[in-house]
């Protein structure tokens, strides 16, 4: 896996701490649990999407690109990295942003995200929901190059072979800071959702024949479409890389038990779990991706899955600046 062969440019604190939360281990009387600090990715108050993006726009650079055409939900932490990364290089960035979420709520609307992205300088267009949002963003790509610009267009959430690399390299952290601290690593937990990081994570730790088994906890799709998702990214992504003989099917394992209503939309488990790591650990994590992702690992710790004497380290993915967008729901889950 020789990752140093594709375009990258620096944009991530790394490697990120990976620590240990004894006090939300021992108020769930074990496994124990480690917390890999993604959140702390440096740029634009960090996240997940950092990571792809240093791939990303390393390949948009490559190809003399001038303007990043992406898009994502209205409080998407992607759109927000995104529109950071393109400031910090000199390039434009324009962003689709979908109403997914039905609300009036201006905190949600205005606030978190949204107004970090408007601190950038990104420029904003807004769509209904239920479009192909991927589709929307390559015809507003296809009109925009049609006009005499040099555009590059970043999928949903950065989730296609290129930005998995990030997560492929952040399997090789990881395994890395767990050798040196002789840390054995019996599960990584994390949010799933446009499925790059888990693919990344995946083909990473197959390709290093770690031995160390993923679970994605979702936060949109039914289990089906989401596993189908990310072992289609993960083959594509070992295509891109050259490692021979695929991904096995049987490597890729989400749990959709989580999700409750709908993406974005509160849960009482993703309350809880925002409070106690805040409460014991000192630790935010976010309402949409990985408060939901803590949620199915607390209620999984609840119903026995795990022993005591077991390591489960949780990828802290970021996001929490969209806090900033479910005031009303975090004042009373307080
Ligand atoms: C995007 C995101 C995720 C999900 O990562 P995918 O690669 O889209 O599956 C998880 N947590 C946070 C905070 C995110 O912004």
């Amino acid at each position: 896996m020789h990752l140093a062969r594709f375009p990258r440019v620096k944009l991530c604190h790394a490697p990120t701490p990976l620590e240990f939360m004894p006090r939300l281990t021992a108020h769930l009387g074990g496994p124990q649990l480690w917390i890999k600090r993604d959140d702390a990715t440096g740029l634009a108050t960090g996240g997940n999407k950092n990571r792809k993006l240093e791939f990303l726009l390393g390949e948009a650079l490559a190809q003399g690109a001038t303007h990043i055409v992406t898009q994502g939900a209205v409080q998407s932490n992607h759109v927000r990295q995104t529109a950071a990364a393109a400031a910090k290089l000199g390039l434009k960035c324009t962003a689709l942003l979908e109403h997914r979420i039905k609300t009036n709520d201006t905190d949600y609307l205005e606030s978190g995200n949204v107004l970090l992205d408007r601190m950038l300088g990104l420029n904003i267009e807004y769509r209904e929901p239920g479009l192909d949002m991927n589709a929307e963003a390559e015809a507003k790509g296809a009109a925009m190059r049609a006009a005499g610009e040099k555009v590059y267009v970043i999928p949903g959430g950065g989730s296609n072979p290129t930005g998995a690399l990030g997560y492929a390299h952040v399997a090789l952290e990881l395994l890395a800071q767990a050798n040196e601290i002789g840390l054995r690593i019996d599960q990584l937990v994390h949010a799933t959702g446009s499925a790059g990081t888990q693919a990344g994570l995946v083909v990473g730790l197959e390709a290093l024949n770690s031995g160390i088994p993923v679970l994605g906890i979702g936060v949109r799709n039914p289990r089906d479409r989401q596993e189908a998702n990310v072992h289609k990214l993960c083959e594509s992504t070992a295509e891109k890389l050259g490692l021979k003989g695929g991904i096995r099917r049987e490597a890729v394992v989400a749990n959709c038990d989580y999700v409750g209503e709908g993406y974005g939309i509160p849960t009482a488990g993703m309350g809880e779990a925002l409070m106690l790591c805040a409460r014991l650990e000192g630790i935010f994590l976010d309402p949409v991706y990985s408060g939901k992702g803590m949620a199915g690992l607390i209620d999984l710790i609840r119903k026995g899955h795990y022993t005591q004497d077991q390591n489960i380290v949780f990828l802290h993915t970021g996001g929490q600046v969209g806090l900033f967008g479910y005031r009303d729901f975090l004042t009373s889950a307080a």
